[in-house]
């Protein structure tokens, strides 16, 4: 059961040093990052900045990059683990046992989008807090409350917070290198190194089986322009030549993210930016696509999910087959690559309705916008999915399964889940080999129309599309993790 907590002061909130609220100097806190896409977590640094200015000693640990470090571990008054997304979660389930074993004297908490869901499981592997939403001044109260009762677990609760907090700049310093993260890959093979910024949290949409619809409920928070810029200063002077804006929806509130790209492009005009748009604002603001370009987008992703209808009114995802194509369209009239995401396996899909999409890759031109691994991956229902209130949709899945974070499901025809499972190895191989998309999308290609026992039409390379802009982590958010990726840390 998610509570609300009691709403803060936005601002003047009196945190860990206060006069009221004394603290002892060195009490250590260890932030730990379980996996981000490859990103350097905005969530840890401004979590950091919070805890860093109530007056702690915190210490971060990107699980994604670095291991469990035994020596500051053993230090640690607290824990607070990141859990942003689904394989996150995994991870931190794996990892938990061990952060408990290496610091006996730590109280634990979690925090972010898959924490509240979760809530019960963590519990019973040791996790006392649990934060999720706007979730920083809860972090210190809970620092606060465990300074000034000697280890006493003052927080028990589930605490999801909407309210407006402040934004303070990211506190970066901690955290692996820039360089060492994800970086982007242009068509010709060259890289930049890559800096990653939220201007948002939240989103004002309802898509049944997202995430951050459990926690946010249709609730955006906007980080300021001036917290924003700061935070794109300090990852630029560290290298960064490009920004991947890492907003749930970037046109959430359009007017801030003009004020974002305006200021970025005045300061630094020789530095590309990425961000995520759903169709529907694509098409809504398609005035606006110009004035990206001119400001340095190189591409944007849109998670389209499917190109049958009536899965995408199950989706709620609030466009149509008819709109990602008109999306298509103008992206390119702009000039901008679109990098369209899918759920490509669930209980509805069909050899028929695979092999449709992949069609409409041909068709569109798209293939090599899309990474291979988006072609195999399976929808998530994690606990607390509003996919659950679907009518119907309780049916198609199996009971809860602690281990797997979610509800297991079959398709109704065997054959549709056994494509999925030769389609997902070839595809973890394929990238391990470094294989060309256009290669491994032939692969697939041949796979799902062999399914249906037809002959594979070959494809020349115009219906291929040309190379695009992209990010070096193929994973994504609603991808389930590898056995590598669980046993990381
Ligand atoms: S899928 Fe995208 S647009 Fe839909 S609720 Fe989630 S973040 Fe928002």
């Amino acid at each position: 059961m998610l509570e609300q907590s009691p709403p803060h002061a936005e601002q003047g909130y009196s945190g860990c040093d206060s006069a009221s609220t004394p603290v002892a100097p060195r009490f250590h806190l260890l932030l730990i990052n379980p996996y981000e896409l490859g990103r350097q977590p905005f969530a840890l640094a401004e979590a950091s900045a919070w805890l860093k200015r109530a007056g702690c000693a915190v210490h971060c640990l990107d699980l994604a990059l670095q291991k469990l470090d035994p020596e500051l571990l053993a230090t640690a008054d607290a824990v607070a683990i990141y859990l942003g997304m689904h394989t996150a979660t995994r991870i931190a389930m794996e990892a938990l046992p061990r952060i408990r074993q290496l610091a006996p004297k730590a109280q634990l908490a979690a925090f972010g989008l898959y924490a509240p869901m979760n809530a019960d499981l963590l519990r019973a592997s040791g996790v006392g807090a649990i934060f999720g939403g706007e979730s920083e001044p809860d972090l210190v109260d809970w620092a606060n409350a465990l300074r000034t009762n000697q280890g006493v677990p003052l927080h028990q609760a589930t605490i999801v917070r909407h309210d407006k907090i402040e934004f303070l700049p990211p506190d970066r310093s901690d955290l692996p290198q820039l360089e060492r993260y994800a970086h982007l890959v242009l068509p010709d093979g060259s890289t930049r190194v890559a800096g990653f910024v939220d201007s948002t949290r939240g989103c004002k949409h309802v898509c049944r089986h997202c995430p951050v619809v459990p926690v946010y409920e249709g609730k955006f928070r906007v980080v300021p322009v001036e917290v924003v810029l700061g935070d794109i200063a300090q990852q630029i002077a560290a290298g960064a030549r490009h920004i991947s804006f890492g907003d749930h929806d970037f046109f959430n509130g359009p007017t801030h993210a003009l004020h974002v790209v305006r200021a970025l492009h005045e300061r630094w005009p020789e530095v590309t930016y990425d961000a995520t748009i759903k169709i529907q604002h694509l098409i809504d603001h398609a005035a606006l696509l110009p004035e990206l370009r001119r400001s340095n987008c190189l591409f944007i992703i849109a998670a389209v999910e499917s190109v049958d209808d009536h899965v995408l009114g199950y989706l709620a995802k609030n466009h149509t087959r008819a709109d990602f194509y008109r999306a298509v369209e103008l992206m390119r009239a702009a000039g901008i690559a679109l990098a369209p995401t899918w759920v490509a396996f669930h209980p509805w899909t069909t050899l028929e309705a695979y092999l449709d999409l992949l069609k409409s890759l041909v068709d569109l031109q798209l293939v090599q916008a899309v990474p291979p691994i988006q072609l195999s991956i399976r929808l998530l229902v994690p606990a607390g999915s509003k996919l659950l209130e679907l009518p119907g949709f309780g049916d198609l899945i199996g009971p809860f399964d602690a281990k797997l974070l979610g509800y297991p499901w079959r398709n109704p025809d065997a054959r549709v889940d056994a494509l999925q499972a030769e389609i997902q190895h070839y595809v973890m191989q394929a990238e391990q080999a470094n294989a060309p998309r256009q290669e491994v999308f032939a692969a697939i290609w041949r796979m799902a129309h062999a399914a249906l026992g037809l002959p594979a039409p070959a494809l020349d390379g115009r219906e291929l599309g040309t190379a695009v802009p992209h990010m070096s982590e193929p994973w994504y958010c609603c991808a389930e993790p590898t056995e590598a990726q669980l046993q990381s840390f």
